[in-house]
């Protein structure tokens, strides 16, 4: 035969943002070898017909540094045609790390990332020290290919122990988290993560250790990364402030590196939020330096009913209605002065999350046929309908239904305009995952296939190859992942063939897979039929096959070293 395996008749979204055109995929050995019209035989056909094929999606955003020990496939990453993971984000990872920093690391992880305690206990398997050692540990183990950022609270925590989370650090000291930073690039990690979020804590309380960092040492660590020339810096300040923005400049400009912020989203609370963040961006890239928002691509979307509700509890009347019992509440809300009430706590003049806006809440589903007719719509549109005020509507509809109409409701990544505009721009890196965190709060494992289905194929924001381009090859750029991210001769054969007509993303699901049988949720897909690593597939026709080609992706310093000692 002459390759191992042949795509045969799809349209190519090859990931430079190029237009797609037909053709033929041929993969021998790992990697892509022939485009175009290919005659000769293969080890494996793939009738792609009527489908896509583009290079396999890169989540940049995962803290995936624990479950990829149990789960060589990152689920549900496959599913969603994600065929490289990024982990170690947002200052966190498991190494470097003394068998006495261990408690310390899961403490951290536990309580930012909302890990259980017992499935990071059951599920690590300690036994490495370097950053390098870590990655080692996941050599020839891996169904998706994975890399990862070396994380500012691991080294600290080596460096200075438990008065990481207490003190500023000495020059010494300093010196000694660089050795280690220039340790862990050296030896394959693609960058560094640092977390300097005022809300981000132990599960002790004490504040995560990064967060006790000065400028000096910040800029002394992001700086070995610049002497390097290799990396990205990723960062996690908290809220968006303007001095923040002269923060990104400064660390892009005297590294050279890309910075990566978090993040860009559209909130109706704050309508205007994201237009003011890629306006403070656009000069730093205008000069020629590089400070990628990240980016969701997926709505917070909450469904509820008025039986078990927390939307509205940041309003004092609205939220002692919802711990009443069940029949008490309806008596309450039957009742004119409580309903005053409930519509003068709206019209406070305060800053809420909740938007408060009658045109985005909607009714989801209701209960009775006869109300069918305001699935879908908004409480605006069907007060319209009912010849009512909003609030009445929201309230008597419900009360009509015995409290079981479902509303729905999305606080960020609602507005079509502004998602549009914030996915197109050149400046924004598109996902924040965090696959492999809040496993019991949410599951986007499906933010490109949201993208594809949602924003490209619904909402037609962008085109699909530019929507590819995104998921692919910007990404890969971006981290310096060479030979990734584009359908080209010689590079790896990280490939997805989907259905541009039916992809997109299912809502999460429960599921018992953790270590000790521990629940968390999980997502499937529509319309993702193949998702192949390295040239052989990892997830076909709805399941995964067992296979683990994944490799280490290890980053430009490591491969210059390795270079120079050949
Ligand atoms: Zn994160």
């Amino acid at each position: 035969m002459a390759y191992d395996l042949l795509i045969k008749g799809g349209r190519i979204y090859d990931g430079s943002g190029m237009p797609s055109y037909m053709g033929d995929i041929a993969v021998r050995g790992g990697r892509i070898v022939e485009i175009g019209r290919i005659a000769g035989g293969a080890g494996r056909t793939i009738d792609a017909g009527g489908l896509a094929v583009a290079p396999g999606f890169i989540d940049h955003h995962t803290h995936m540094d624990a479950q990829i020990f149990w789960d060589p496939y990152a689920t549900s990453e496959p599913q969603h045609g994600v065929t490289s993971i990024v982990m170690g984000n947002c200052g966190l990872t498991l190494a470097p790390a003394k068998t006495s920093d261990h408690d310390a690391l899961v403490k951290s992880f536990v309580r930012v990332e909302a890990m259980p305690r017992s499935v990071l206990e059951q599920g690590v398997p300690w036994g490495w020290h370097t950053y390098g050692e870590y990655l080692d540990a996941l050599e020839g183990k891996l169904g998706v290919n994975a890399g990862g950022l070396v994380g500012h609270i691991a080294v600290r925590q080596y460096v200075m122990g438990e008065e990481s989370v207490e003190r500023a650090a000495a020059v010494a000291e300093v010196g000694e988290m660089k050795r280690l930073v220039l340790e862990a690039m050296e030896s394959g990690a693609l960058g560094f993560s640092t977390n300097r979020n005022e809300r981000h804590m132990r599960e002790d309380g004490k504040p995560v250790a990064s967060r006790l960092a000065d400028d000096a040492e910040l800029f002394a660590l992001c700086q070995t990364l610049g002497d390097l020339n290799a990396g990205v810096i990723e960062t996690i300040l908290g809220l968006n402030k303007v001095e923040h923005f002269k923060f990104y400049d400064r660390l892009a400009r005297t590294t050279g590196r890309p910075v990566l912020w978090q993040s860009l989203q559209h909130r109706w609370a704050e309508p205007n939020l994201w237009r003011e963040q890629l306006d403070a961006v656009a000069p730093i890239f205008e000069d020629g330096y590089q400070a990628y928002g990240l980016s969701h691509t997926v709505p917070l979307v909450r469904r509820f009913t008025l039986k078990d509700c927390q939307v509205f509890d940041e309003f004092p009347t609205w939220k002692a209605l919802m711990f009443l019992p069940v029949e008490a509440r309806r008596e309450a809300f039957l009742d004119p002065a409580t309903r005053r009430k409930m519509r003068d706590d709206f019209a406070a003049p305060r800053k809420t999350n909740y938007h408060r806006r009658w045109d985005v809440l909607r009714v989801d589903k209701t209960a009775r046929p006869e109300n069918r007719r305001y699935d879908g719509k908004s409480l605006a549109e069907v007060a319209a309908l009912r010849g009512q005020d909003p609030l009445d509507a929201l309230l008597d509809l419900a009360l009509e239904e015995d409290l079981a109409t479902v509303f729905w409701n999305a606080n960020n990544g609602g507005d079509a305009d502004a998602m549009g505009e914030i996915l197109r721009s050149p400046y924004v890196l598109m996902g924040t995952s965090d696959a492999g965190a809040h496993v019991q709060f949410g599951a986007d494992f499906g933010y490109g296939t949201t993208l594809l289905g949602l924003w490209v194929r619904e909402r037609q924001v962008m085109t699909l190859e530019h929507a590819i381009h995104k998921l692919t090859f910007h990404v890969a750029s971006v981290f310096g992942l060479a030979g990734r991210g584009l359908i080209r001769p010689g590079y790896a054969a990280d490939l997805v063939v989907l259905d541009p007509k039916t992809v997109d993303a299912h809502e999460p699901e429960w599921a018992d897979d953790y270590p000790g049988k521990t629940r968390r949720l999980v997502q499937r897909s529509e319309g993702v039929l193949w998702t192949i690593v390295n040239g052989r597939p990892i997830f076909a026709e709805g399941k995964l096959t067992g296979e683990l080609p994944g490799a280490v992706l290890r980053g430009s310093a490591y491969r210059g070293r390795q270079a120079a000692a050949a």
